[in-house]
């Protein structure tokens, strides 16, 4: 029998959208939260929806779903990569590389817009409150567990014009990157380090000053800010009581930390099983799994080849347009396949529920 109600721990992007789904199915959610509010985990920072993994637009596929956009949410063309020991280059393309979004509390943010849709279709929200087991059918959308890579930053005022860069060195962001990313007089500035964690502190200075001195940024009411993110893979994400969606599940680019787009196909991955009675782990190993596993190799060629690496790409995304190359290269392809098994070797993130 079809349960028509469904209880569900976490109000990030992956639980609210598997909310959203049900309740536009009929379903009765509930939705628990462990903060005061909607996006207590992130800091009113910048982030990217990445519209290069598939060919549809992520905006295309927010509406599917039945996602609106109620939300800041301003797509990027273009922007500035730096690379070590080379000039800096534009990149360019036809179609957005990513659409900006604020993360956080505050009005405007995603987390808030999919707060106000919750609210509007009777989504009961229930801040302040912990779950950690579940007596019946639950989605568990409770992001990270651990830190794989590690983001510090500030936000702050600003009045130089709109612009995104992303600058791949070591010494600024040990085998991650940092970026900057401006849009109508607010600013983020973050580097996403994946080694070296004792030495936040300088690669954050290290971030700091690189712009300030390449880009003449203009600062003013700074916050800083830091976070994580986790990645691994799992045989099965569901049991017969918990389904898990987005970061919970591991879902989670292990490449660069986009998480986003796994979120919001996890949460109605998960939702569509309960509606159509089908098996989760099947739906996400077909639709996720291929790219987690490509994200695992390609951390292990960036990490192997270093500066080379950071070069050949800089250079790859500014011959052409960015978003074909870094689409191939976040699909599956034969010579990943092979280099597979050597990532799973180094990594050792498999594992079980
Ligand atoms: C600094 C930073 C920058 C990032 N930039 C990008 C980017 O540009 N693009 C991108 O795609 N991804 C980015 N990511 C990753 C992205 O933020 C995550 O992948 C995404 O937020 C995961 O969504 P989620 O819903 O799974 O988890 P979350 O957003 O973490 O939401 C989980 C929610 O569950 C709640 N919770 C936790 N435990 C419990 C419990 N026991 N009971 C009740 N509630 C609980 C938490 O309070 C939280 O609200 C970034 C991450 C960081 C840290």
């Amino acid at each position: 029998m079809i349960e028509n109600h469904i209880n569900i721990v976490g109000a990030g992007p992956a639980g609210l959208t598997a909310a959203i789904v049900l309740a536009k199915h009929g379903y009765k959610t509930k939705v628990y939260e462990i903060s005061s509010d909607v996006g207590h985990r992130m800091n009113g920072d910048f982030q990217g929806l990445e519209n290069w993994s598939e060919d549809k637009d992520i905006i295309m596929l927010l509406k599917e779903i039945g996602i609106d956009v109620n939300f800041l949410c301003v797509p990027y063309y273009e922007g500035d990569i730096y690379a070590p020991k080379i000039a800096p280059l534009k990149i360019k393309s036809k179609r957005p590389i990513f659409y900006l979004v604020k993360r956080g509390s505050t009005n405007g943010s995603f987390d808030k817009g999919l707060k106000e849709q919750a609210l509007s279709m009777g989504i009961e929200l229930i801040f302040n409150s912990r779950i950690n087991s579940a007596e019946e059918k639950t989605i568990f959308g409770t992001g990270s567990k651990r830190a794989d890579f590690i983001a510090t930053g500030i936000i702050f005022d600003t009045g130089t014009e709109n612009l995104a860069v992303v600058l791949f060195n070591d010494e600024i962001a040990p085998k991650g990157y940092a970026y900057l990313l401006i849009n109508n007089g607010f600013g983020t500035m973050a580097t996403v380090i994946y080694k070296d964690y004792k030495n936040t502190t300088k690669y954050f200075k290290n971030m700091i000053n690189f712009f300030q001195n390449n880009k003449n940024i203009d600062i003013k009411n700074e916050k800083r800010f830091g976070g994580c993110g986790n990645f691994f893979i799992r045989d099965t994400n569901a049991d017969d009581k918990k389904i898990y969606v987005g970061e919970s599940a591991g879902f989670q680019d292990y490449l660069w930390g986009f998480g986003l787009r796994y979120a919001i196909v996890s949460g109605y991955l998960a939702a569509m099983s309960i509606i159509k009675g089908s098996d989760y782990d099947s739906l996400w190993k077909k639709e996720i799994k291929p790219m987690l596993e490509t994200s695992l190799v390609n951390r292990y060629l960036i990490e192997k080849f270093g500066d080379l690496g950071y070069r050949y790409i800089a250079k790859k995304f500014a011959e052409g347009d960015p978003c074909n190359f870094l689409k191939r290269n976040y699909n599956p392809s034969f010579l990943k396949s092979l280099l597979l098994p050597i990532a799973k070797r180094r990594y050792k993130i498999y594992g079980n529920i």
